[in-house]
C-alpha cells in the first residue's frame, strides 16, 4: 500500500479547498522559478528518468513524447491538456480538476517549458460544467498572482492557458479529433502521419497530454525522478489514480502504487466486492474499452501496464469496473457495443458499419435469439474492427467482444442452448 508521504494527490477527496492559498499549503507552486531555471533538457531528462508513462490510456513515456517536439522550429508550439475524460468507468481527472486544479496548472508551465510552447489549451468535457467553472477560477487566480501570463511565476517564461469546453462527443477524447474540434471543425480523427509533434493544432508542433500525467509533473520535479521511479516496478513506475466502480461496497477514486494487486485495491479502498470476493464474476480493468477478465485471472492480477498486457488486457485509464455474479455479462457487453456504435464518428467503414453490426448480434446473443454461428460472425467483425480503422475506437469496440468470447464462450453457448430448447 502506498505510504501517505508518497501521495501526489493529497486533496483527492476535496477535504480542503481547491483554491490557491490551500494549494500552496499543500506544496503547489513552490520553487517553481528555480525548477524552470534548470532548463528544458533537465526537465525532459528528469521526466524520462522517472519512468512516467501517460495516464490517459496509451501508456507512452511522457519524457520521450516531449522530446519528439522539434527544436528549433519556425512555428509556434502548443500544449493541449486532454480533460475530455469520457471513457465509461473513468472519473479520475475530474477529481484533480475540481479538488486540486493548481497541480495541473503548475504542471502545464513545466510542460510548456519542456516542449517550448507558450500557449496551452485545456479541452474539458462539456458535461464537466462545475469542473470547468472551478478550473477557470483557478486559471484566473493564477493569472492574478502572476503564476501564468508574462514571466509566469517569475521565471521569465510566458505561458498562457485557455480553457475550452467540448460538446460531449466521446471521440473528441482522441487527440486528433480533439484538435479538429479545437479548430472549430467536426470532431473526427485525422489520418496519421503526420503526427501531432510535427503537424498538430493549426498544423503546428503539438503535444497532447492527459490531466493526471501533467498534474504529476510538479511532484516529480520537486521530489526527483528517483523518488517516482522507486514506486512500482521497472517500466511501471509511480503512483496512479484508480477509479473503482460497479459491484463494490464503496466505489471510489484512489491513489495507490502502480503494480498494486487488484484484490488489494478492491478490498482496501472499495471495501470489497459486494457479497465477498467469491461472488466476483469479472472485471474490466481499464475503462470500458479494455478486455474483460474473469475472476480466475483477477485472483492474482497486479495492476500495471505490463501485467495487464500479459493477460491480454490493458491498464487503459485504470477505470476498474467490477461485476459480481448477479451480472448478465452478455447484456453488459451488448450495452458497451451500443455505446461504441453510438459514438463512432462514421469516418471509416469498418467502424461505421461494424459497430452497429456487432451491436445487433450482441443484442441477439443477449436475448438468446442467436445461433452458434453468430459467435464466429461476431469474431470476424471484431477482426475487421481491430487495427483496420483510422483511430483506436475500432479496437475499443472489438476488445470487449473478443474477451467475452475468449473467457466466457460457455456462457454464450449456454444462453443459445437454453433458449433453443
Ligand atoms: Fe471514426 Fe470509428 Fe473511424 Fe475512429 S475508427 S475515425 S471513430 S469511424
Amino acid at each position: 500500500m502506498l505510504a501517505d508521504r508518497d501521495r501526489i494527490f493529497t486533496n483527492l477527496s476535496g477535504e480542503e479547498p481547491w483554491n490557491l492559498p490551500s494549494a500552496r499549503k499543500r506544496g503547489a507552486w513552490s520553487n517553481t522559478s528555480s525548477t524552470v531555471a534548470k532548463g528544458r533538457s533537465w526537465i525532459i531528462e528528469e521526466v524520462k528518468n522517472s519512468g512516467l508513462r501517460g495516464r490517459g490510456g496509451a501508456g507512452f513515456s511522457t519524457g520521450m513524447k516531449w522530446s519528439f517536439m522539434p527544436l528549433p522550429s519556425d512555428k509556434p508550439h502548443y500544449l493541449i491538456v486532454n480533460a475530455d475524460e469520457s471513457e465509461p468507468g473513468t472519473c479520475k481527472d475530474r477529481e484533480i480538476v475540481r479538488h486540486d486544479p493548481h497541480l495541473l496548472l503548475e504542471g502545464i508551465l513545466y510542460a510548456c517549458v519542456a516542449i517550448n510552447a507558450h500557449v496551452c489549451y485545456i479541452y474539458i468535457r462539456g458535461e464537466f460544467y462545475r469542473e470547468a467553472i472551478i478550473l477557470q477560477q483557478a486559471i484566473d487566480e493564477a493569472y492574478a498572482s502572476r503564476l501564468l501570463g508574462k514571466s509566469a511565476a517569475n521565471t521569465g517564461y510566458s505561458c498562457d492557458v485557455y480553457l475550452h469546453r467540448g460538446a460531449g462527443a466521446y471521440i473528441c477524447g482522441e487527440e486528433t479529433a480533439l484538435m479538429e474540434s479545437l479548430e472549430g471543425k467536426k470532431g473526427q480523427p485525422r489520418n496519421k502521419p503526420p503526427f501531432p509533434a510535427i503537424a498538430g493544432l493549426y498544423e503546428c508542433p503539438t503535444t497532447v497530454n492527459n490531466v493526471e500525467t501533467i498534474a504529476a509533473i510538479p511532484d516529480i520535479l520537486r521530489r526527483g525522478a528517483a523518488w517516482f521511479a522507486g514506486i512500482g516496478r521497472p517500466k511501471n513506475t509511480g503512483t496512479k489514480l484508480f477509479c473503482i466502480s460497479g459491484h463494490v461496497n464503496k466505489p471510489c477514486v484512489v491513489e495507490d502504487a502502480l503494480g498494486t494487486p487488484l484484490r488489494e485495491l478492491i478490498d482496501n479502498h472499495a471495501k470489497g466486492v459486494r457479497g465477498g470476493w467469491d461472488n466476483l464474476l469479472a472485471v474490466i480493468p481499464g475503462g470500458s474499452s479494455m478486455p474483460v477478465l474473469p475472476k480466475e485471472i483477477c485472483d492474482t492480477l497486479i495492476m500495471d501496464f505490463d501485467a495487464l498486457r500479459d493477460v491480454q488486457s490493458g491498464l487503459g485509464t485504470a477505470g476498474i469496473i467490477v461485476m459480481d455474479k448477479s451480472t448478465d455479462l452478455i447484456a453488459a457487453v451488448a450495452n458497451l457495443s451500443r455505446f461504441y456504435m453510438h459514438e463512432s464518428c462514421g469516418k471509416c467503414t469498418p467502424c461505421r458499419e461494424g459497430t452497429g453490426w456487432a451491436w445487433r448480434i450482441m443484442q441477439r446473443l443477449a436475448k438468446g435469439e442467436a445461433d452458434a454461428k453468430d459467435i464466429d460472425l461476431l469474431m470476424d467483425i471484431a477482426r475487421q474492427l481491430e487495427n483496420h480503422t483510422i483511430c483506436a475506437l475500432g479496437v475499443a469496440a472489438a476488445w470487449p467482444l473478443q474477451s467475452l468470447v475468449r473467457h466466457f464462450k460457455p456462457l454464450l453457448l449456454e444462453r443459445i442452448k437454453r433458449v433453443g430448447e
